[in-house]
């Protein structure tokens, strides 16, 4: 590549921008990482709080609706607001959180994949492989009906057949103050998770795990473990045996307690509450929830790519009243690369997915180095490792992917 010709784009990538420190981090990985070596072709929204208020959540519908159009985008962690954001913001609308509109709009399968890098040890030492936690993120407790209860109430579940019928459950005979929650599912959808998961350990040629807890929820849960022998059956038994890998239903809890002995190198298809919380231990178990990928993929191959965590508030106010703050802004780096990848695959352009490769390699060289953020430093073997503050960690790796980059323009001369 010419040092003054940049990598082109055809199609535009949506690119959604956010709140406090990731947005800080966002901006300063864009022009230190992104557009100095990519014409970068992207329609941007920006879902800031502030903004999202503005629109009265317009801004969150219209990047949906881009995201739809063009099909890959990228995004930054942004706030949901809770009452106690209400006011620290002075907002005035009841916005919804656009995690929940794009997981809506894609189909709700969300893709957790630590960054695991030879330079870091993960704290639990067994796992050599990276896992990937795939949550299905529909229903469930997520879309849970709840009423709190008195001393006294009787609380029935009654479902109205279509054809006018009545069935009834007695749920609970109040004998004290309570609670209670119905949440639902649909087969399609649980079908439809089974097939991404069956897909995506195929293509990476990796076993399949799924666990649920059946000996108690003996209609619920049983409904998933159905429909994912029956998927497997219908569609992926004679691939997954030609590919020498397996798929595996068990207990959940057989599951974490097999996850956390093995040494990785699997796809956990979790249910929703699952996949949330296990997505979490497992980025803790690999080193930082700063080092995980996210991403949703429909199954059309829309997809969105975004940092598995949130906007590191705490940090945000420190670094407003000047001081300097070591957040890790990896997770936001390989959000960008997966995109940029993504979009390279579906346009074609080679240039663009050797980027994306050549800026995740600038990443594990600056670690490799021993040039960490303060959240890695125990994790970090590279004998001296210092940790830096997040300006320093992205202009080391800028130099690296400059390096890397020119290195291929100097080798044709
Ligand atoms: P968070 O941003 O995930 O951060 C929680 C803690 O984890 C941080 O205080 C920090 O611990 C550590 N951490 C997370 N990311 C880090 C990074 N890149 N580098 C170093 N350390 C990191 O959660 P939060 O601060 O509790 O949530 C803030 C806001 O994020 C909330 O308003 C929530 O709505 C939003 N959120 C958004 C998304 C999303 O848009 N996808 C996801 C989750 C949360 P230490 O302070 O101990 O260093
Ligand atoms: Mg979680």
């Amino acid at each position: 590549m010419a040092r003054d010709i940049k990598i082109k784009m055809k199609t535009p990538l949506v690119e959604m921008n956010g709140d406090e420190m990731a947005r800080v981090l966002w901006e300063e990985i864009r022009e230190a990482l992104i557009t100095p070596f990519v014409d970068l072709n992207s329609v941007n929204f920006d879902l800031s709080v502030l903004e999202r208020d503005r629109t009265e959540g317009r801004v969150s519908a219209d990047a949906v609706t881009a995201l739809l159009t063009y099909g890959v985008g990228v995004k930054c962690p942004t706030i949901t607001p809770t009452p106690e954001r209400v006011r620290e913001y002075g907002l005035v609308h009841d916005i919804p959180s656009p995690n929940r509109l794009i997981r809506k709009a894609l189909g709700g399968i969300l893709f957790r994949t630590p960054i695991s890098l030879p330079a870091i040890k993960p704290l639990i030492p067994n796992w050599k492989k990276s896992i990937t936690v795939i949550r299905y993120a529909y229903g469930d407790v997520y879309r849970g009906v709840e009423i709190p209860a008195e001393k006294g109430d009787v609380c029935e579940l009654v479902l109205r057949k279509a054809g006018g019928e009545m069935i009834s459950r007695q749920v609970y005979d109040f004998s004290g103050s309570g609670v209670v929650q119905a949440m639902h599912n649909v087969d399609d959808g649980i079908a439809g998770f089974a097939h991404c998961c069956m897909r995506h350990a195929l293509d990476t040629g990796q076993d399949l795990w799924f666990g649920a807890k059946d000996t108690v929820s003996k209609t619920y849960d049983r409904r998933f473990f159905d429909i994912f022998d029956r998927v497997y059956k219908e569609g992926f038994e004679e691939g997954f045996n030609a590919g020498g890998i397996a798929y595996h239903s068990m207990l959940v809890d057989d599951a974490v307690a097999r996850a956390i002995r093995s040494e990785g190198g699997f796809v956990w298809a979790c249910k929703n509450y699952d996949g949330d919380v296990f997505s979490d231990m497992v980025a803790a178990g690999f080193g930082s929830l700063a080092m995980m990928s996210s991403y949703i993929i429909s199954p059309d191959g829309q997809a969105c790519y975004e940092a598995a965590h949130g906007t590191v508030k705490r940090h945000y106010y420190r670094y407003t009243k000047g001081e300097q703050v070591s957040t890790n802004p990896v997770g936001l780096i390989f959000a960008w690369s997966g995109a940029l990848r993504k979009r390279g695959e579906k346009d074609g352009l080679t240039d663009l997915t050797s980027f994306a490769e050549k800026l995740e390699g600038a990443v594990a060289g600056t670690i490799a180095d021993g040039i960490v953020t303060a959240d890695i430093l125990p994790e970090s073997i590279a004998g001296e490792g210092r940790a830096v503050d997040f300006k320093e960690f992205i202009s080391e790796t800028a130099s690296r992917l400059r390096r890397e980059l020119f290195a291929d323009e100097a080798a044709m001369l």
